[in-house]
């Protein structure tokens, strides 16, 4: 039997596992390194403790990323059927809602602990408590000097970067990876929040606190559209959040970084259709108009936003809805299908879900691997790709970390024939 090839992979996180399990698999020696006490800490507080894994509603929509081409040629090697696959080949029963991929067990631990079981039947070198501080290409060896925290100093004939990001950590925290790939030579684009709260600066935003409702929001750059979303906005004492305002906030952060004017309109009654909505407010206007604006509003939209429409309005609230003049009124209605919010700055990357920027995406050919230094891999999001809310972080982090861990051990990727209807609860 040949020598076994020696692979390192630092950070024991989502994507950093699946690298490990299959460079194993392909018939390499793997060591993963992991700073922290256990493996995949990350993966447990995914899809709040449910893990959304995988999405089968897939499209290049979901991502930014500089490459686009890149990427899908990344995803048609690995895609979400050869997730299912990679998973159910584990042992792991998947529940389909709507598209969204969950384990059947509903608990992001049963993930994490498939892959650990799998770490440990691959035989894989798991290292915990070992954070790696530098790494060096070995011109004459053909090969990587690692050394760790405690000074010990390693040598591997490839490596593989799968150090995640600082979001969702302490201030401070999760960068390491970016320094390492640095010291490399690649190059890191902005490190920015992904799938973060917004914060505002409107003097109502605090009356608005806690209301949660059905919305459709645009984002709006510098008065242009950005984007389109819709689903249930959520206002803060401090901003607005929710997945509508997530899937937007990495066009906001980037927009707020270059000094863009950035602000969210958004739509009370997203169902509504327009005619019907102003002849539906004109019948109301005619039977209601007896009534205080305050209980006028009442039936139609949470007390809060009523409040505050009436004052954005210049109008009080005691004032009855015949004063303020059916103008006044029609003026009020549309003016909550058009409700502007001011947004100052996005919440910090520690709030956010993932990071965008990172290694650079062009510095990476379709197979992960660096086009610096041969034998380099990265994968996950230390890579400047990222994706929207709906489990299309987890899957970028599965097809990336499948792809680097059977590259650098040198296996061809096969065909992989994944049949559609493959079995999905
Ligand atoms: C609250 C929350 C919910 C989320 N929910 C979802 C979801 O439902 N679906 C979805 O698709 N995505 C979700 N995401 C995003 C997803 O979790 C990440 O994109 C994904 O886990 C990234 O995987 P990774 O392998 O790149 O990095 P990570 O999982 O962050 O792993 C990196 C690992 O490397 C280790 N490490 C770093 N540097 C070193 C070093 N120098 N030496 C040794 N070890 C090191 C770290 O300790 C860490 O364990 C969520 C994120 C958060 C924060």
């Amino acid at each position: 039997m040949g020598k076994k090839m020696k692979i390192a992979v630092i950070g024991a996180g989502a994507s950093g596992m699946a690298a490990a399990i299959t460079a194993e698999k392909c018939g390499a020696e793997v060591t993963l390194f992991e700073k922290n006490e256990r493996v995949g800490k990350k993966i447990l507080s995914t899809g709040n403790g449910k893990c959304n894994l995988g999405n089968l509603e897939f499209s290049m929509e979901q991502y930014y990323c500089s490459d686009k081409e890149k990427l899908q040629n990344i995803f048609q090697t690995f895609s979400v059927w050869d997730t299912v696959s990679f998973f159910e080949n584990m042992g792991l029963m998947i529940k389909n809602k709507n598209g969204y991929l969950y384990p059947y067990s509903e608990q992001a631990s049963t993930v994490l602990d498939l892959l650990r079981t799998e770490l440990m039947r691959a035989h894989v070198s798991v290292r915990t408590e070992v954070e790696i501080v530098s790494a060096g290409s070995h011109k004459e060896k053909e090969g990587f000097e690692l050394t760790d925290s405690e000074g010990n100093h390693y040598f591997f004939e490839k490596l593989i970067l799968a150090c995640g990001s600082p979001a969702s950590l302490k201030k401070g925290e999760g960068r390491s990876g970016y320094e390492l790939a640095a010291q490399l030579g690649h190059h890191i684009s902005p490190l920015l929040p992904g799938l973060v709260q917004l914060k505002s600066d409107e003097r109502f935003i605090r009356a608005l606190s806690g209301v949660r409702c059905q919305a459709g929001v645009t984002l709006l750059i510098d008065g242009q559209t950005a984007a389109v979303e819709r689903g249930e906005l959520q206002f803060t004492d401090y901003g607005i959040s929710g997945i509508p305002v997530f899937q937007f906030s990495r066009i906001a952060a980037r927009a707020l970084e270059n000094g863009q004017e950035v602000k969210v309109m958004t739509d009370f009654f997203p169902d509504q259709d327009e005619k019907a909505f102003g002849y539906m407010t004109r019948l109301r206007y005619e039977a209601q108009k007896d009534k205080s604006l305050e209980d006028y509003l009442t039936g139609t939209l949470n007390k809060k936003i009523c409040r505050v429409m009436i004052k954005q309005a210049g109008l009080q609230t005691e004032m009855a809805a015949e004063e303020a003049g059916w103008l006044k009124i029609k003026e009020l209605m549309l003016g909550c299908r058009s409700f502007e919010i001011h947004i100052s700055e996005t919440n910090s990357l520690e709030n956010a879900q993932v990071c965008a920027g990172g290694v650079d995406f062009g510095e990476i050919s379709t197979e992960l691997e660096s086009r610096i230094v041969k034998g380099l891999y990265f994968t996950g999001e230390m890579v400047d790709v990222d994706g929207k809310c709906g489990g299309y972080n987890l899957q970028w982090a599965w097809s990336s970390g499948y792809l680097a861990g059977r590259n650098a051990a040198g296996c061809p990727v096969e065909e992989i024939s994944v049949q559609e209807d493959a079995p999905v609860c």
